[in-house]
């Protein structure tokens, strides 16, 4: 396949360029745009009452130069750069925003945005931060008041039937994102960390049936196409907070190195776990957004049983997946990355080194301040580890 006929991957490179341009299209076609942070807005809710969803993302190339009469600059540089865009206008375009209590500061964020910006709809989900039955009755009434203000926003009903069928959709998207990264399995993979990384950037700023249609293009075009990156001797799994840049992961892949898996909340941590289909659509909500997605800002202890004085036991129960991934993806290093400041990463890394240590995979940890400047001396330290690992 010819550079040409990559329709599917031109468009994600467009779509990731210019991000707002179809939420505006829409916009202007009579849609209304609802922005969301991070990935705990309930995402079906948004679409079941015909709305379109867009996740608010920072801008690693835009220097942060308002935000911080806001908020001090001793938090984390992602969800300034984010306030900062926001202040700047380039949010304008949003008809209302949803919010959740991600971390302190994202919580800090989504008032300091209700203040200054003054949306014309604003919902904040006070999402637990432990994954119990009565965390997840108090998360389910908070959906149940969610839904009312969305029907009074929209002027438009969220029947339980459109419910049904916006958790079937996402579902269908997951699926393919899957797919996606089944193409990442093969070595070389069929594509890159990066190129990957722009498609689900390109998904969260289109609505959910058109990021369908483009994925299945994406998939195809993967498929056939004899474009992917080149056999290199590390295989690499990255976790962390939030890549929305591709600079990092275009860094390590300029090196020795294909990027493989994620678990990232703009990659698989945002679309593997699946919505059951439940009798009430709400229990099958619930369970996804507080138990299934795996971000450390939930705490999971004791749930999976009584591994509370063994420390591995404990390790297991929170990282077993990883360790799942490193298999089903055959990584052989793991790159920890976290935004300086942001201490829900920060506490996992001591016990996630842990755990990987004692499964035997070698891993390091970089932190950097979420600008491109800051990643020139990330790439020794991760030359150096891919020496070790190769
Ligand atoms: S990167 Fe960390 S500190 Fe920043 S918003 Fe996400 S969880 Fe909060």
């Amino acid at each position: 396949m010819t550079e040409k006929e990559r329709k599917g991957l031109d468009r994600v490179r467009e779509i990731y360029q210019d991000r707002a341009h179809r939420a505006k299209e829409l916009k202007a076609e009579g849609k209304q745009v609802m922005g969301y942070l991070c990935l705990y807005p309930v995402l079906e809710m948004l679409t079941a009452v015909d709305l379109a969803p867009y996740r608010i993302l920072g801008d690693m190339e835009e220097p942060i130069t308002k935000a911080d009469a806001c908020l001090p600059t001793v938090v984390c540089p992602f969800i300034r750069s984010a306030l900062d865009l926001g202040l700047k206008g380039k949010y304008d375009f949003l008809d209302g925003v949803v919010m959740a209590h991600i971390c302190d500061v994202g919580e800090k964020t989504s008032h300091i945005w209700r203040t200054y910006l003054n949306p014309s709809y604003f919902y904040f989900i006070d999402t637990p931060h432990t994954v119990h039955k009565a965390a997840q009755q108090q998360l389910k009434e908070q959906l149940k008041d969610f839904k009312k203000t969305l029907e009074s926003f929209t002027g438009r009903e969220l029947s339980l039937d459109k419910l049904k069928q916006a958790i079937k959709t996402y579902n269908r998207q997951r699926a393919l994102v899957r797919e996606l990264y089944d193409l990442r399995k093969p070595d070389p993979p069929l594509i890159s960390g990066a190129e990957t990384l722009q498609v689900m950037v390109a998904l969260m700023s289109i609505p959910v049936d058109e990021g369908i249609d483009l994925l299945r293009q994406v998939i195809s075009e993967v498929k056939e196409g004899k474009n992917g990156p080149p056999k290199k001797p590390a295989r690499l799994l990255v976790w962390g907070s939030i890549i929305d840049n591709t600079a990092l992961i275009r860094m390590i892949e300029e090196l020795e190195a294909n990027v493989v898996i994620d678990d990232t909340c703009v990659g698989s941590r945002a679309y593997f776990p699946n919505v059951e289909l439940t009798d009430d659509p709400l229990d099958g909500l619930v369970y996804r957004y507080l138990v299934g997605l795996k971000c450390p800002r939930t705490f999971r202890e004791s749930v999976f049983g009584e591994t509370k004085k063994d420390y591995i036991k404990d390790l297991e129960s929170r990282f077993g997946y990883i360790k799942d991934y490193a298999k089903e993806w055959n990584v052989n290093g793991v790159i920890l990355q976290s935004v300086r400041y942001c201490d829900i990463h920060g506490y996992e890394v001591p016990g996630l080194r842990d755990y990987l240590d004692h499964i035997g995979l070698p891993n390091i940890y970089l932190e950097h301040d979420y600008s491109e400047a800051a990643l020139a001396p990330l790439r020794t330290r991760a030359q150096a580890f891919l020496e070790v690992i190769g």
